[in-house]
C-alpha cells in the first residue's frame, strides 16, 4: 500500500515536470500518429511518455547506442496503448533491447519468424527469468512509426504482449475489469481466432496478419496492430472484435486514423 502510494507521488511528479522540447521534435519527427490525436491525448501521452522513460531501462545491443531518439519514439508508441486507461505502465517490463536492425538481431540469435517474436519467444520459453525483458529492433520501429496505417507495427505488438502478461498469463486476454468483460472478451476472441485460423488454412486473404493464427496470444498481438492502424477496415470486417478492444483501451481509433486519408485519396 504504501509503496503503492510512493509510486504514485512519484509518477505524479514526473508528469508536472515540462516536457524537454527536444523529445517533442523527436517525436514529431518519427511518430506519425502523434498530429492525428486529440490535444488531451496528446498532453496524456506526453506525461505517460514522462513516466515512462524515467521507469524502462534500455539497453542497446550489437554495438547500438541508445540516445533519445531511440528511447523517445519506443515510448511515445508504447504509450499509446496506455491512454485514457488506469494504468501501471507495464509492470511486467524492467529491460527494453534494442537491436540496430532485424538483420543483426537474426544474426545474433539465429531464429525463425519475425524477429520480434524472439522477445516474445525468451519470455514465453523461460518464464520468470527472462520476463522483464522485450528485444526491438530499431530499424523495425522506425518504419513502424513512419507509417501509422499499414497494418504493423513492432512497438505496438510487443506491447500488447506486454498488456496481455499483466496478469501473469500469455493468453490473449488481459486484465479486464468486470467479469461480464471476460466473458464477452472470451466468446468474442475464440469465434475470431477460429475464423483467422479457417482462413490462414484455406489460404482466403485476411485482414488481420495470419501470424496470429499461431496463438490466442499472437492474435491478441496482431489484432491490437490492426485496430490501431486500420481501425476502418477493422471495424467494417470483425465489428464485435473492434468492439471489445474499443471498450478495452478506452479508445477509437477511427477517429485519429491515417487510413482514413488514403481510403479517400485512392477514391479522388
Ligand atoms: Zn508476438
Amino acid at each position: 500500500m504504501i509503496f503503492g502510494f510512493l509510486k504514485e507521488r512519484r509518477r505524479k511528479q514526473l508528469k508536472a515536470r515540462p516536457f524537454p522540447n527536444e523529445w517533442l521534435k523527436i517525436i514529431k519527427r518519427r511518430v506519425t500518429f502523434f498530429a492525428r490525436l486529440s490535444a488531451v491525448d496528446q498532453a496524456e501521452l506526453l506525461d505517460h511518455i514522462q513516466v515512462f522513460l524515467a521507469e524502462k531501462r534500455f539497453e542497446g545491443c550489437a554495438g547500438l547506442e541508445i540516445n533519445d531518439e531511440i528511447r523517445v519514439t519506443i515510448a511515445a508508441q508504447a504509450c499509446l496503448l496506455l491512454l485514457r486507461r488506469r494504468t501501471d505502465y507495464f509492470p511486467r517490463l524492467v529491460t527494453i533491447l534494442v537491436y540496430p536492425s532485424t538483420y543483426l538481431v537474426d544474426e545474433q540469435r539465429p531464429t525463425e519468424g519475425p524477429v520480434w517474436e524472439e522477445g516474445r519467444m525468451s519470455r514465453l520459453g523461460e518464464t520468470g527469468r527472462t520476463m522483464g525483458s522485450m528485444v526491438l529492433a530499431w530499424d523495425a520501429v522506425k518504419t513502424g512509426a513512419a507509417d501509422p496505417s499499414d497494418g504493423k507495427n513492432v512497438v505496438l505488438h510487443e506491447f500488447a504482449h506486454q498488456l496481455d502478461y499483466e496478469n501473469l498469463a500469455a493468453d490473449g486476454t488481459p486484465s479486464l475489469v468486470t467479469r461480464r468483460q471476460q466473458l464477452a472478451w472470451r466468446e468474442v476472441m475464440r469465434t475470431e481466432f477460429a475464423s483467422l485460423r479457417a482462413a490462414d488454412e484455406t489460404g482466403i486473404p485476411t485482414l488481420l496478419d495470419t501470424y496470429g493464427a499461431t496463438n490466442p496470444a499472437e492474435f491478441f498481438a496482431v489484432s491490437v496492430e490492426a485496430f490501431f492502424e486500420r481501425p476502418i477496415m477493422f471495424r467494417a470486417r470483425h465489428p464485435r472484435l473492434y468492439s471489445e478492444l474499443q471498450h478495452y483501451f478506452q479508445q477509437d481509433p477511427v477517429e485519429f486514423s491515417a487510413e482514413r486519408t488514403k481510403i479517400v485519396n485512392k477514391m479522388l
